[in-house]
């Protein structure tokens, strides 16, 4: 046996590989990206600017110029801030700098699949705190319960929750942070809240955030995370050098130039978000969860028959059945007006 001879680690062999179903579609709304790609004409610039850039020399170190904007588009000092490949880098970064064999790490579940992974690799604890998603709320109570009474020292907050859509109550973060816990707190899906606001900083608190969703570049791998300057050295320890590209640097730096065609298309999403849901609620044996993301999860009679059937038709979405706590429950991402039409009345038809 080959797998015998390796040696990996028990818990990296104990874990399952990040999958994802890869299957052609006309229609994909199966991955949260934004339906609304870059536009052409702020391509070409990125890319005339690139070309001035020479390409032999690594990019600068620390990401100065595209820290400088995001600290002036969302007034944070720049030195609380770090940039990275994709705001995975900067989850495992901070999950490297706070975890250790021992430490006990709580967070809702349904969740993002790559913390417990990450914790795992960290030999870290995880302890989910199962929920039901069709509340749209995420178990604050218990998660202050799991540091006060289960000794953990780090809570991951996914609010809005990939894959369920709820969010944290308000004064759910400072909360948390009462209890003397690290809070990371992943606001992947954060600019389609009602409320987009960053929490005030703290030491302990850690927040990622993407340009993959909300500003339709998830192909550019751009995240970035914000703390306090002090806990910002930290995890910079951690996280690897060089990991962002100039390409990706620049376009991030073009993006929040132009932050117009980002608030247009979170205006847009969050409209067909609420046309969606209201339409899912009016069909028999659909019930889809109150969302804030750019996303609808929902239950349905047969989930894997409701997948094969839209696929069989050309619309791909994510069937998240084997998550736990989502048994029988299939994920949408919300698209164009024409996509998310074709997709009620394809659900339509199957209901
Ligand atoms: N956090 C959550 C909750 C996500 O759903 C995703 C992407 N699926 C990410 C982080 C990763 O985003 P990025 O593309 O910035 O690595």
């Amino acid at each position: 046996m080959i797998a015998s001879t390796i040696a990996a680690r028990d818990a990296v062999r104990a874990m399952k590989a990040y999958t994802l179903e890869l299957r052609d579609a006309a229609t994909k709304l199966n991955q949260n990206e934004s339906p609304f790609d870059f536009p052409e004409a702020l391509k070409r610039e990125v890319l005339e600017r690139v070309a001035q850039r020479p390409w032999n020399v690594y990019p600068e170190f620390e990401a100065t110029r595209l820290r400088a904007a995001l600290a002036a588009a969302y007034d944070i000092p720049a030195q609380s801030l770090l940039a990275g490949n994709g705001s995975n880098e900067l989850l495992a970064a901070a999950i490297a700098t706070f975890v250790e064999p021992g430490r006990r790490v709580a967070f809702a579940r349904p969740t993002f699949a790559l913390y417990e992974k990450l914790i795992t690799i960290a030999g870290g604890e995880p302890l989910p705190i199962d929920f039901d998603p069709r509340s749209g709320e995420l178990p604050l109570d218990r998660l202050v319960a799991a540091v006060e009474r289960d000794g953990a020292s780090v809570v991951i907050v996914c609010s809005p929750n990939n894959p369920t859509g709820g969010v944290l109550a308000r004064g759910g973060i400072e909360r948390l942070l009462k209890t003397g816990a690290v809070v990371l707190f992943d606001r992947a899906y954060g600019d389609f809240d009602d409320d987009d606001s960053l929490p005030p900083p703290d030491d302990r608190l850690v927040v990622c955030s993407t340009f993959s969703k909300a500003w339709g570049l998830a192909a550019l791998r751009l995240g970035w995370l914000c703390s306090t300057p002090a806990t910002a050295a930290e995890i910079r320890k951690a996280k690897l050098p060089y990991s962002l590209n100039i390409v990706s640097e620049e376009t991030a730096i073009v993006a929040l130039e132009h932050r117009r065609y980002r608030d247009a298309n979170v205006a847009a999403i969050i409209s067909e978000r609420e046309r969606l849901y209201a339409a899912m609620r009016e069909l028999d044996g659909i019930e889809p969860f109150p969302s804030r993301a750019n996303f609808i999860t929902f239950r349905c009679r047969d989930a894997r028959a409701t997948f094969d059937a839209l696929c069989a038709g050309g619309i791909l979405i994510r069937d998240v059945s084997a998550y736990p706590n989502l048994d029988g429950c299939l994920r949408v991402s919300v698209g164009t007006r024409e996509e998310n039409d074709r997709f009620l009345t394809a659900l339509e038809n199957l209901v």
